[in-house]
């Protein structure tokens, strides 16, 4: 749920429209301002415009992918506030376009890449969508906003534990702490999966756990060099092909056997 949908929440949805349109500044009142949302919002309101008119320029001018961005996509980054899934002292920083530290040596993707790969495998409502690395919540907050189901699996506890209380605004995701590596068996077979840690190779359980019909992205190669973004698909008859989609920088994907 975003801020306004909050803040929708405690008022009449006609009354905030006409507040809206009769007095801005009434979002800015101490009554307002009492419910947390609104002004955080708007703080960020303008550096989080500015980085989706990049990304759509972006998307735009990418042919290296073969994959343009989908607009509906970015609707859904323009309403989802990354400051909210930076730590404190990153908060400034959340509307660049690049990755960011979490802590515990990890990182929350660029928005470009999560819009990438949002488009990839292209969410639709009610589906069941499996996310391996759920760092900052922020992919998993984007696939929600899509009306996915979303399971996310941490390996790093207090970060699992972070994102999944910063995540509670969506009910239908679901978080664990766990090796992603085997998936998450009990709610298989996804529509989609998305992997954010660089695997040496496609984890079996993971290809297993996909749908006919399912798409799956995952960057694949060493941990310590660029990786390849794959678009692994698996066709109503089980084969499955992948796709080579753009070089790429993850973190490594850790466990497994
Ligand atoms: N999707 C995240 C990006 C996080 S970076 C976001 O939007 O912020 C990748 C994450 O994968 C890291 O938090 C890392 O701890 C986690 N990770 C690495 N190996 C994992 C594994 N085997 N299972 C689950 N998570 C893993």
């Amino acid at each position: 749920m975003s801020g306004a949908d909050a803040r929708a929440g405690f008022l009449h949805r006609r009354a905030i429209v006409e507040a809206i349109v009769l007095s801005p500044s009434l979002m800015l009142s101490p009554a307002a301002s009492a419910l947390q949302t609104a002004p955080r919002a708007d703080r960020y309101a303008a550096p989080r415009a500015a980085l989706i008119a990049e990304l759509r320029e972006q998307a735009r001018n990418d042919s290296g992918t073969g994959t343009r961005i989908d607009p509906a996509v970015l609707a859904i980054l323009a309403r989802v506030p990354r400051h909210d899934y930076v730590p404190a002292s990153q908060r400034d920083n959340a509307y660049e376009n690049r990755p960011l530290g979490i802590g515990y040596g990890q990182t929350i993707s660029q928005p470009y890449i999560v819009a990438l790969m949002t488009t990839l495998v292209a969410p639709r409502e009610g589906q069941s969508i499996l996310e391996i690395g759920t760092g900052s919540g922020y992919q998993a907050a984007v696939l929600a906003e899509a009306r996915a189901k979303v399971y996310t699996v941490e390996i790093v506890e207090p970060l699992a534990k972070q994102a999944a209380q910063r995540l509670r605004r969506y009910p239908s995701v679901q978080a664990r702490t766990g090796d992603g590596y085997y998936g998450w068996r009990e709610h298989a077979p996804f529509d989609a999966i998305v992997v954010t840690a660089a695997a040496s190779s496609i984890p079996p359980p993971l290809v297993q756990q996909l749908k006919a019909g399912g798409r799956m992205v995952i960057p694949v190669g060493s941990s310590f060099f660029t990786q390849t973004l794959l678009l692994v698909t698996k066709d109503e008859r089980g084969r499955v092909r992948t796709r080579q989609v753009l070089p790429v920088r993850f973190v490594p994907l850790t466990g497994g056997p």
